[in-house]
């Protein structure tokens, strides 16, 4: 079996699970309990880990780090949070046609309640937004503009740089969902200006089920929980910590900072050798831009072969025909780019990760021929 649906998922990293498994069952306090030495021994970790996100994101003073179950949970709070914290009389809130769902149907459902109104900025035919229609889509009430680093179906990077000095020149809060981009470069947020940012353990080969918000001194303060219980995490998220997903997350990050250059360029070269194979046998046709994405993403059309058709064909080889959270839904990020639907039919999502390996790649490159 050859796994190549790393945008979808990764497999947990092995010095993941060996930093995990003693939160299992030895340090199994609830960092909330600190009235005795296994609940301050959870928090003290939880603590370090923390600080271990802040210094690899280069976080400064003042800021939070909110732990959640995941991305999609982390961008709702980030939307929803922010706009019940805020007094206003009207609210403007500027995103992108290609977000992952999680900010979309927040939107969809603010606007429906005429909670917010919303600017969805389409994308042109490679993925890329308009940095002057952003611009001009700006308001007296925009609140918000939350662009993400990284498609997860195309890969296709955004200028989160010239975003962030935008929204900081109207003072308006820039959230992105890093999720995608965390794993393809280092990310110092001062050079993206960013009040608020989301991501995900288990796109790092990290644990599923783990995630961050990351919040500045302007929002911290302003978030208005969307769960309520017990009052950790100062009331942002309550619900007891997830210890042994948050040293994975930390260690997930670890292995990051040791080797993300390295591990992107033999990303990318494989990914190469995937794409010239394939263009040698088949038209092939890239699915946004090719430059201008993370390293470890190929979406193709493969003209003469639906994916349907080839996942049936080549069921040892694990590649996805758009993303996992769309289920049999067809895929609204290949639609936006202008596709037609039988283009959209024979489009394939291959995701690498830094344990592809060459061997696989030609296997892949073998079977895909034979049945061309
Ligand atoms: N945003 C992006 C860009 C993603 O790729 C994903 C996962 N497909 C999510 C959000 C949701 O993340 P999670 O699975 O951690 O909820």
């Amino acid at each position: 079996m050859v796994y190549l649906d790393n945008n979808s998922t990764t497999m947990v990293a092995q010095e993941v699970i060996e930093a995990m498994l003693p939160y299992y069952s030895e340090i199994y306090g609830n960092p909330s309990s600190i009235m005795h030495q296994y609940g301050n021994r959870a928090l003290f970790d939880v603590e370090e880990v923390k600080m271990k996100i802040a210094k690899y994101f280069c976080a400064t003073s003042d800021y939070e780090f909110i732990f959640t179950s995941g991305s999609t949970e982390t961008n709702n709070i980030a939307l929803k949070g922010l706009i019940g914290g805020m007094k206003r009389n009207s609210y403007h809130i500027i995103t992108t046609a290609i977000e992952h769902k999680s900010i979309l149907e927040v939107c969809k459902e603010l606007g429906e309640k005429n909670t917010i109104s919303c600017t969805i900025l389409p994308v042109d035919k490679y993925g890329h937004i308009s940095i002057d229609e952003l611009e001009h889509a700006i308001r007296d009430d925009t609140i918000l503009i939350s662009v993400m680093g990284a498609n997860n179906e195309i890969g296709v990077i955004n200028p989160l740089k010239e975003i962030g000095a935008i929204a900081k020149k109207h003072g308006i809060f820039f959230h992105s969902d890093l999720t995608q981009l965390i794993g393809d470069i280092k990310i110092d947020i001062n050079d993206y200006k960013l009040d608020m940012f989301s991501f995900s353990a288990h796109k790092i080969h990290g644990p599923k089920g783990i995630g961050c918000l990351y919040l500045n001194k302007r929002t911290k303060h302003l978030i208005k929980p969307i769960i309520l219980g017990g009052n950790q995490q100062t009331g942002i998220r309550s619900g007891t910590l997830n210890v042994p997903g948050i040293i994975g997350l930390g260690k997930a990050i670890d292995l990051l900072n040791h080797g993300i250059a390295c591990y992107n360029n033999q990303i990318k070269q494989l990914r190469n050798l995937l794409l010239r194979e394939l263009t040698y046998y088949l038209p092939v046709v890239v699915n946004g831009d090719l430059q201008n994405r993370i390293a470890n993403n190929l979406n193709v059309i493969m003209p003469q072969m639906t994916s349907i058709y080839l996942a049936s064909n080549l069921p040892d080889i694990a590649f996805s025909t758009g993303s996992a959270c769309l289920g049999e839904e067809s895929s609204y990020v290949l639609k936006a780019l202008g596709l037609s639907s039988r283009e959209i039919e024979c489009s394939v999502r291959f995701g690498l990760s830094r344990y592809t390996t060459e061997e696989e790649i030609l296997y892949v490159i073998e079977k895909i021929k034979k049945l061309v």
